[in-house]
């Protein structure tokens, strides 16, 4: 898919979803500056969707969608980086382009997008399954970055961990250990992170501007 095309789809499924589900615009904001201090290479925009939902994913276009109720179960900063940083990394490395969107959360496939025709617009449930073995690999790659991204930022690549902990508190066990899920199973994502956490140097500093941002977007909503 060229550049161009992806561009052009990523908008309009951007508009698409501005379009059904309302926005927090404070917590969009905070966000788009949290994840500017990141200094990822590519210029990526955040939307922060008002739902209880814990789910985020990114589709072409650099976009990266965070459902707002992911801030009621993250407790740090170093989370939503963690969480922010797999998200970059599809899109980085263009995993999109193959799959047009890919989530961190598990609802994605679920209860999220059920209600309305907006799965089937994201996603191809026939190229899913055929996907599947793809998009397991693509999440692996996805999680493992997050955690050079984060060590080149000085940020404590443990809050990856931890925020794979809380999915796995809140996932529902059925779906946790389902054959469709996109994801590796969630324990399987925390040994593989765990292993890749004790292999590097723990350089991490407090970012207080960091901590102070997720603070404010954890704890105020907008319009
Ligand atoms: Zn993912």
């Amino acid at each position: 898919m060229p550049e161009s095309v992806a561009e052009d789809l990523g908008k309009e499924i951007r508009n698409d979803i501005l379009s059904k589900y309302d926005i927090d615009n404070y917590k969009t904001d905070k966000t788009n500056e949290f994840i500017k201090k990141l200094n990822f290479d590519k210029k990526v925009k955040v939307y922060v969707i008002k739902s209880r939902q814990f789910n985020a994913f990114a589709t072409p276009g650099k976009y990266i969608f965070v459902y707002s109720g992911v801030f009621d179960k993250l407790n740090s900063y170093e989370e939503l980086a963690g969480l922010l940083s797999h998200e970059y990394t599809h899109i980085d490395e263009n995993h999109g382009l193959r799959s047009v969107g890919r989530s961190f959360g598990y609802e994605i496939f679920t209860s999220v997008f059920l209600s309305n025709d907006l799965k089937e617009q994201i996603f191809d449930n026939s190229n899913m399954l055929i996907n599947l073995e793809y998009s397991r690999a693509f999440e692996k790659e996805a999680d493992l970055n997050s955690i050079n991204l984060m060590q080149k930022e000085n940020i404590d690549a443990n809050g990856m961990l931890a925020l794979l902990k809380i999915m796995r508190e809140i996932e529902p066990k059925r779906i946790s250990s389902s054959e469709l899920s996109d994801h590796p199973n969630t324990i399987e994502r925390i040994e593989y992170i765990e292993e890749a956490i004790e292999k590097i140097e723990n350089n991490s500093v407090t970012n207080y501007e960091l901590e102070t941002l997720f603070e404010e977007i954890k704890n105020n909503s907008g319009k």
